[in-house]
Protein backbone atom coordinates (compact mmCIF):
# COMPACT_ATOMS: atom_id res chain seq x y z
CA UNK A 1 0.00 0.00 0.00
CA UNK A 2 1.03 3.42 -0.52
CA UNK A 3 1.66 5.69 2.33
CA UNK A 4 0.25 9.46 2.38
CA UNK A 5 -1.45 9.83 -1.06
CA UNK A 6 -4.47 12.25 0.43
CA UNK A 7 -7.69 11.65 -0.34
CA UNK A 8 -10.68 14.14 -0.63
CA UNK A 9 -12.76 13.41 2.57
CA UNK A 10 -15.72 13.26 0.48
CA UNK A 11 -14.88 11.09 -1.88
CA UNK A 12 -13.88 7.39 0.16
CA UNK A 13 -11.19 4.71 -0.69
CA UNK A 14 -13.88 2.56 -0.83
CA UNK A 15 -17.17 2.47 -3.02
CA UNK A 16 -20.12 0.73 -2.55
CA UNK A 17 -18.52 -2.20 -4.67
CA UNK A 18 -15.70 -3.24 -2.62
CA UNK A 19 -16.92 -6.13 -0.81
CA UNK A 20 -17.15 -5.56 3.00
CA UNK A 21 -14.17 -6.26 5.68
CA UNK A 22 -15.85 -6.86 8.17
CA UNK A 23 -20.25 -7.68 8.50
CA UNK A 24 -21.97 -7.88 11.58
CA UNK A 25 -25.64 -9.53 11.23
CA UNK A 26 -28.10 -9.41 13.91
CA UNK A 27 -25.86 -9.06 16.66
CA UNK A 28 -27.01 -9.79 20.06
CA UNK A 29 -25.08 -9.69 23.31
CA UNK A 30 -27.24 -9.71 26.81
CA UNK A 31 -25.56 -9.35 30.19
CA UNK A 32 -27.54 -11.23 32.36
CA UNK A 33 -30.96 -10.72 30.15
CA UNK A 34 -30.29 -7.25 29.33
CA UNK A 35 -29.38 -6.73 25.73
CA UNK A 36 -26.04 -4.31 25.70
CA UNK A 37 -25.70 -5.01 21.79
CA UNK A 38 -29.45 -5.76 20.29
CA UNK A 39 -29.59 -7.24 16.69
CA UNK A 40 -27.54 -5.00 15.56
CA UNK A 41 -26.21 -4.76 11.67
CA UNK A 42 -23.43 -2.77 9.57
CA UNK A 43 -20.44 -3.91 7.64
CA UNK A 44 -17.51 -1.54 7.06
CA UNK A 45 -15.69 -2.14 3.71
CA UNK A 46 -12.11 -1.89 3.14
CA UNK A 47 -10.67 0.84 3.46
CA UNK A 48 -13.38 2.95 5.05
CA UNK A 49 -13.00 4.24 8.59
CA UNK A 50 -16.66 4.17 9.89
CA UNK A 51 -17.35 6.30 13.09
CA UNK A 52 -19.48 4.47 15.98
CA UNK A 53 -21.50 7.54 18.68
CA UNK A 54 -24.09 7.10 20.88
CA UNK A 55 -24.53 8.15 24.61
CA UNK A 56 -22.49 5.98 27.31
CA UNK A 57 -24.09 2.88 27.69
CA UNK A 58 -25.16 2.84 24.12
CA UNK A 59 -23.31 -0.38 23.65
CA UNK A 60 -20.47 1.02 21.79
CA UNK A 61 -18.00 -1.09 23.64
CA UNK A 62 -19.49 -3.68 23.87
CA UNK A 63 -19.67 -3.44 19.96
CA UNK A 64 -15.64 -3.30 19.58
CA UNK A 65 -15.39 -6.70 22.61
CA UNK A 66 -17.77 -8.44 20.38
CA UNK A 67 -15.38 -7.46 16.66
CA UNK A 68 -12.23 -7.91 18.56
CA UNK A 69 -13.25 -11.56 20.06
CA UNK A 70 -13.37 -10.65 23.98
CA UNK A 71 -16.90 -11.02 23.61
CA UNK A 72 -19.00 -13.78 22.30
CA UNK A 73 -22.15 -13.13 20.98
CA UNK A 74 -25.31 -14.44 22.25
CA UNK A 75 -26.55 -14.66 19.09
CA UNK A 76 -26.30 -13.12 15.35
CA UNK A 77 -22.88 -13.91 13.36
CA UNK A 78 -19.19 -11.62 12.94
CA UNK A 79 -17.03 -12.08 10.02
CA UNK A 80 -14.02 -10.63 8.85
CA UNK A 81 -12.37 -11.36 5.63
CA UNK A 82 -14.81 -13.28 4.57
CA UNK A 83 -15.26 -15.85 7.15
CA UNK A 84 -17.21 -15.97 10.31
CA UNK A 85 -14.91 -14.85 13.33
CA UNK A 86 -17.42 -15.29 16.01
CA UNK A 87 -16.35 -18.03 17.80
CA UNK A 88 -12.18 -17.32 17.57
CA UNK A 89 -10.11 -15.76 20.93
CA UNK A 90 -8.73 -12.17 20.62
CA UNK A 91 -5.05 -13.61 19.98
CA UNK A 92 -6.62 -15.88 16.86
CA UNK A 93 -8.31 -12.64 15.75
CA UNK A 94 -5.53 -10.42 16.16
CA UNK A 95 -3.35 -12.93 13.88
CA UNK A 96 -5.90 -12.57 10.80
CA UNK A 97 -4.85 -8.50 11.07
CA UNK A 98 -7.68 -7.03 13.81
CA UNK A 99 -6.04 -4.94 16.36
CA UNK A 100 -8.04 -2.93 18.92
CA UNK A 101 -7.35 -0.40 22.03
CA UNK A 102 -9.11 -0.27 25.21
CA UNK A 103 -11.73 2.59 26.40
CA UNK A 104 -9.73 1.63 29.76
CA UNK A 105 -6.24 1.73 29.21
CA UNK A 106 -4.06 -1.24 30.14
CA UNK A 107 -0.34 -0.94 29.81
CA UNK A 108 1.58 -3.55 31.26
CA UNK A 109 2.55 -1.85 34.13
CA UNK A 110 6.21 -3.18 34.75
CA UNK A 111 6.92 -2.38 31.36
CA UNK A 112 8.33 0.79 30.01
CA UNK A 113 6.18 2.69 26.72
CA UNK A 114 8.68 0.98 24.08
CA UNK A 115 8.22 -2.55 25.76
CA UNK A 116 4.92 -2.04 26.04
CA UNK A 117 4.95 -1.61 22.15
CA UNK A 118 7.26 -4.35 21.66
CA UNK A 119 5.07 -6.73 22.72
CA UNK A 120 2.71 -5.61 20.42
CA UNK A 121 4.51 -5.97 17.62
CA UNK A 122 5.59 -9.41 18.85
CA UNK A 123 1.20 -10.46 19.32
CA UNK A 124 0.77 -9.50 15.68
CA UNK A 125 0.99 -13.24 13.99
CA UNK A 126 3.24 -12.18 11.68
CA UNK A 127 6.07 -14.53 13.65
CA UNK A 128 8.27 -11.32 13.84
CA UNK A 129 11.74 -11.96 15.14
CA UNK A 130 12.96 -9.57 18.26
CA UNK A 131 15.12 -7.07 16.29
CA UNK A 132 12.47 -6.61 13.50
CA UNK A 133 9.66 -5.75 16.41
CA UNK A 134 12.20 -3.48 18.50
CA UNK A 135 12.38 -1.36 14.58
CA UNK A 136 8.30 -1.32 14.32
CA UNK A 137 8.48 -0.40 17.76
CA UNK A 138 10.47 2.50 17.18
CA UNK A 139 8.79 3.23 14.27
CA UNK A 140 5.24 3.47 15.86
CA UNK A 141 6.19 5.00 18.59
CA UNK A 142 7.82 8.33 16.44
CA UNK A 143 4.31 8.03 14.69
CA UNK A 144 2.25 8.44 17.94
CA UNK A 145 4.60 11.16 19.07
CA UNK A 146 5.90 9.06 22.49
CA UNK A 147 9.34 8.47 21.28
CA UNK A 148 10.53 10.88 24.15
CA UNK A 149 8.72 9.04 26.40
CA UNK A 150 9.75 5.34 25.32
CA UNK A 151 11.50 4.66 28.62
CA UNK A 152 8.85 5.62 30.91
CA UNK A 153 6.83 2.77 32.43
CA UNK A 154 2.99 2.19 32.17
CA UNK A 155 2.25 3.65 35.69
CA UNK A 156 3.92 7.03 34.92
CA UNK A 157 2.24 8.23 32.05
CA UNK A 158 -0.37 10.69 31.75
CA UNK A 159 -3.88 9.79 30.68
CA UNK A 160 -3.44 11.29 27.29
CA UNK A 161 0.03 9.32 26.69
CA UNK A 162 -1.96 5.63 28.23
CA UNK A 163 -4.53 6.88 25.18
CA UNK A 164 -1.55 7.28 23.11
CA UNK A 165 0.12 4.24 24.03
CA UNK A 166 -3.22 2.03 23.52
CA UNK A 167 -2.77 3.29 19.99
CA UNK A 168 0.38 2.67 19.46
CA UNK A 169 0.44 -1.08 20.91
CA UNK A 170 -2.61 -1.74 18.49
CA UNK A 171 -0.95 -0.09 15.46
CA UNK A 172 2.45 -2.49 15.93
CA UNK A 173 0.50 -5.18 15.17
CA UNK A 174 0.09 -3.53 11.95
CA UNK A 175 -3.61 -4.61 11.54
CA UNK A 176 -5.82 -4.69 8.88
CA UNK A 177 -8.30 -3.55 10.61
CA UNK A 178 -8.01 -0.96 13.83
CA UNK A 179 -10.74 -0.75 16.26
CA UNK A 180 -10.65 2.67 18.44
CA UNK A 181 -12.69 3.00 21.64
CA UNK A 182 -12.07 6.59 22.98
CA UNK A 183 -8.38 7.19 22.03
CA UNK A 184 -9.20 11.12 22.27
CA UNK A 185 -10.87 11.33 25.76
CA UNK A 186 -9.20 13.73 27.57
CA UNK A 187 -7.12 15.50 25.10
CA UNK A 188 -6.85 18.64 24.85
CA UNK A 189 -7.86 20.14 21.54
CA UNK A 190 -4.09 20.13 19.60
CA UNK A 191 -3.91 16.76 20.72
CA UNK A 192 -6.65 15.74 19.30
CA UNK A 193 -6.25 17.80 15.96
CA UNK A 194 -2.85 14.98 16.38
CA UNK A 195 -4.61 12.55 16.78
CA UNK A 196 -7.17 13.26 13.84
CA UNK A 197 -4.09 13.72 11.12
CA UNK A 198 -2.66 10.40 12.83
CA UNK A 199 -5.91 7.89 12.23
CA UNK A 200 -5.96 9.37 8.52
CA UNK A 201 -2.58 8.47 7.97
CA UNK A 202 -3.28 5.00 9.48
CA UNK A 203 -6.21 4.83 7.20
CA UNK A 204 -4.17 6.27 3.64
CA UNK A 205 -1.53 3.62 4.78
CA UNK A 206 -4.53 1.04 4.03
CA UNK A 207 -5.94 0.05 7.23
CA UNK A 208 -9.81 0.10 7.77
CA UNK A 209 -10.62 1.60 10.73
CA UNK A 210 -13.65 1.88 13.11
CA UNK A 211 -13.76 4.69 15.77
CA UNK A 212 -15.47 5.23 19.03
CA UNK A 213 -15.50 8.71 19.44
CA UNK A 214 -17.60 11.47 22.04
CA UNK A 215 -15.79 14.47 19.97
CA UNK A 216 -17.78 15.74 17.23
CA UNK A 217 -14.80 17.53 15.53
CA UNK A 218 -12.90 14.29 15.39
CA UNK A 219 -15.76 11.63 14.35
CA UNK A 220 -16.49 14.54 11.26
CA UNK A 221 -12.89 14.53 10.57
CA UNK A 222 -12.11 10.99 9.97
CA UNK A 223 -14.93 9.32 9.44
CA UNK A 224 -16.39 7.77 5.96
CA UNK A 225 -19.92 7.48 7.67
CA UNK A 226 -21.39 7.16 10.97
CA UNK A 227 -23.08 5.06 12.71
CA UNK A 228 -25.30 5.82 15.91
CA UNK A 229 -26.33 3.83 18.54
CA UNK A 230 -28.98 3.96 21.34
CA UNK A 231 -30.19 1.37 23.51
CA UNK A 232 -27.73 -1.78 22.06
CA UNK A 233 -29.31 -0.70 18.99
CA UNK A 234 -28.89 1.17 15.28
CA UNK A 235 -30.94 4.21 15.49
CA UNK A 236 -29.14 5.85 12.17
CA UNK A 237 -26.19 5.64 9.83
CA UNK A 238 -25.09 7.73 6.88
CA UNK A 239 -22.56 10.68 6.24
CA UNK A 240 -21.43 12.41 8.91
CA UNK A 241 -23.42 15.37 7.64
CA UNK A 242 -26.40 13.55 7.37
CA UNK A 243 -26.71 12.09 10.48
CA UNK A 244 -24.96 14.64 12.81
CA UNK A 245 -28.27 17.07 11.47
CA UNK A 246 -30.59 14.12 11.81
CA UNK A 247 -33.03 15.22 14.10
CA UNK A 248 -33.76 11.80 15.67
CA UNK A 249 -30.28 11.60 16.18
CA UNK A 250 -30.35 15.23 17.63
CA UNK A 251 -32.85 14.43 20.07
CA UNK A 252 -32.70 10.69 21.10
CA UNK A 253 -28.85 11.43 21.18
CA UNK A 254 -27.73 14.52 21.49
CA UNK A 255 -30.52 15.89 23.95
CA UNK A 256 -32.95 19.04 24.54
CA UNK A 257 -29.97 20.63 25.64
CA UNK A 258 -27.82 19.89 22.59
CA UNK A 259 -31.20 20.61 20.37
CA UNK A 260 -31.49 23.99 21.79
CA UNK A 261 -27.93 24.99 21.63
CA UNK A 262 -27.52 24.17 17.96
CA UNK A 263 -30.84 26.30 17.50
CA UNK A 264 -29.14 28.94 19.22
CA UNK A 265 -26.45 28.71 17.00
CA UNK A 266 -27.93 28.20 14.26
CA UNK A 267 -25.45 30.12 11.71
CA UNK A 268 -22.76 27.73 12.27
CA UNK A 269 -21.65 24.80 10.10
CA UNK A 270 -24.89 22.59 11.29
CA UNK A 271 -22.08 21.13 14.18
CA UNK A 272 -22.09 21.54 17.50
CA UNK A 273 -21.65 24.71 19.38
CA UNK A 274 -19.15 22.89 21.88
CA UNK A 275 -16.86 20.39 20.21
CA UNK A 276 -17.58 17.37 22.74
CA UNK A 277 -20.67 15.71 22.78
CA UNK A 278 -22.57 15.51 26.23
CA UNK A 279 -22.02 12.20 26.79
CA UNK A 280 -25.31 10.87 27.87
CA UNK A 281 -26.05 14.17 29.55
CA UNK A 282 -29.59 15.46 28.89
CA UNK A 283 -30.88 12.72 27.53
CA UNK A 284 -33.66 10.71 29.06
CA UNK A 285 -31.99 7.61 29.66
P1 LIG B 1 -20.74 2.27 25.75
O1 LIG B 1 -19.36 1.86 25.38
O2 LIG B 1 -21.58 2.71 24.59
O3 LIG B 1 -20.75 3.31 26.83
P2 LIG B 1 -20.96 -0.42 26.81
O4 LIG B 1 -20.85 -1.29 25.61
O5 LIG B 1 -19.77 -0.27 27.66
O6 LIG B 1 -21.52 1.02 26.36
O7 LIG B 1 -22.15 -0.95 27.73
C1 LIG B 1 -23.43 -1.24 27.21
C2 LIG B 1 -24.30 -1.79 28.32
O8 LIG B 1 -23.84 -3.08 28.69
C3 LIG B 1 -24.28 -0.97 29.59
O9 LIG B 1 -25.57 -1.00 30.15
C4 LIG B 1 -23.29 -1.69 30.47
O10 LIG B 1 -23.58 -1.50 31.82
C5 LIG B 1 -23.51 -3.13 30.06
N1 LIG B 1 -22.29 -3.94 30.18
C6 LIG B 1 -21.15 -3.76 29.48
N2 LIG B 1 -20.23 -4.69 29.79
C7 LIG B 1 -20.81 -5.48 30.74
C8 LIG B 1 -20.39 -6.63 31.46
N3 LIG B 1 -19.17 -7.16 31.29
N4 LIG B 1 -21.25 -7.18 32.34
C9 LIG B 1 -22.48 -6.66 32.54
N5 LIG B 1 -22.96 -5.60 31.87
C10 LIG B 1 -22.13 -5.00 30.98
MG1 LIG C 1 -17.54 2.59 25.94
Amino acid sequence: MSHASPRPMESSASSDTTPALLELEHVTKRFGGLPAVDDLSFAVREGEVLGIIGPNGAGKSTVIGLIGGAIAPTSGSVRFAGRDVGRLSPHQRAHLGIARTFQITQPFVGLDVRENVIVGALFNGKGMSRAEAMRVADEVLERTHLAAKARLKGDELTVADCKRLEMARALAMQPRLLLLDEVMAGLVPSEVELAVRLIREINHSGVTVVVIEHIMKAIQGVSDRVLVMHFGRKIAEGSPQDVLSNQRVIEAYLGERYARMRRESAADTGLAPSDTMASGEGEDA
